[in-house]
């Protein structure tokens, strides 16, 4: 680890990657990603398939380690402990108990087939967190009405359309109360006309004032939608900054590109 063990000060932040390096063999994927997520704040992340988008979201919650640098939470070096100003990696247990503070959605729903939604819902809290279970029945139903499912608490997943599904995912990984949502391309895998619904409650939820990661490639979800949008190529953010300059007006060809070719 090379990385400085300076912690987060400047404005708010929730997450801060400083130098994060990653390759699979000797294809480097992140090629020293610094990037600062505020408290509060939806980052709409874009960019081509393969420069590194689900790397980096897989980074943040650790599902892959870093080879260099550090994500802090909070001022915490996730996966780390600070020791005597070097970094040590920490037990598996305690890495596990960070990844809870955590949500992920992705682009397949992945809820457990044989269990009801609310039961899918309810899992995580009561068997990881050990809440009583007639609380978390309680927030799930909560959670249930947010992404307008009340009354599918007691279907089975396959009894759901693509839409219905990823609504139940998110309010499953809602029910754990996490500080920080990552979502890897939500709505890439459902039919044009489910992509709306499942839109429109990410869109209720950061009005919440929930902190989110974005990688998608709807564009006008971003342009309404994230404070800020990234452009990421080969492994760098290219280029970071509001909706209405990244979108319309980039200062780098590549963004350019990109930008053309989707639309
Ligand atoms: P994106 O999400 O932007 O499409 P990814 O982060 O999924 O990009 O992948 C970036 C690059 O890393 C791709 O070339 C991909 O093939 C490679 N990659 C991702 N995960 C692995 C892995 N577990 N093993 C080997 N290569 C991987
Ligand atoms: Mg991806």
């Amino acid at each position: 680890m090379t990385a400085q063990l300076e912690k987060p000060t400047a404005r708010e932040a929730l997450v801060r990657l400083s130098g994060v390096r990653k390759s699979f063999g000797d294809h480097e994927v992140l090629r020293g990603v610094d990037l600062q997520i505020d408290r509060g704040e939806v980052l709409c992340l874009i960019g081509p398939s393969g420069s590194g988008k689900s790397t980096l979201l897989r980074c943040i919650n650790e599902l892959e380690t870093v080879d260099d640098g550090v994500v802090f939470l909070e001022d915490t070096p996730i996966g780390h402990i600070a020791e005597g100003g070097r970094l040590r990696r920490m037990r598996p247990r305690m890495v596990a108990r960070q990844r809870r503070e955590i949500g992920m959605v992705f682009q397949r729903f992945n809820l457990f087939p044989h269990m009801t939604v609310l039961e899918n819902i309810v899992e995580a809290p009561v068997r990881v967190r050990r809440e009583p279970i007639g609380e978390v029945r309680e927030r799930a139903q909560g959670l249930l009405e947010r992404v307008g499912l009340s009354t599918h608490a007691d279907h089975y997943p396959a009894q759901l359309s693509g839409g219905q599904q990823q609504r139940v995912a998110i309010a499953r990984a809602l029910a754990m109360r996490p500080k920080l949502m990552l979502f890897d391309e939500p709505t890439s895998a459902l039919d044009p006309e489910l992509v709306g619904e499942v839109l429109d409650v990410m869109r209720g939820l950061a009005r919440t004032g929930m902190t989110m990661v974005v990688v998608t490639h709807e564009m006008g979800f971003a342009r309404d939608v994230a404070d800020r949008i990234a452009f990421m190529d080969d492994g760098t953010i290219v280029e970071i900054g509001d909706p209405a300059t990244v979108l319309g007006n980039p200062s780098h060809q590549r963004t350019r590109t990109f930008l053309t070719a989707i639309r």
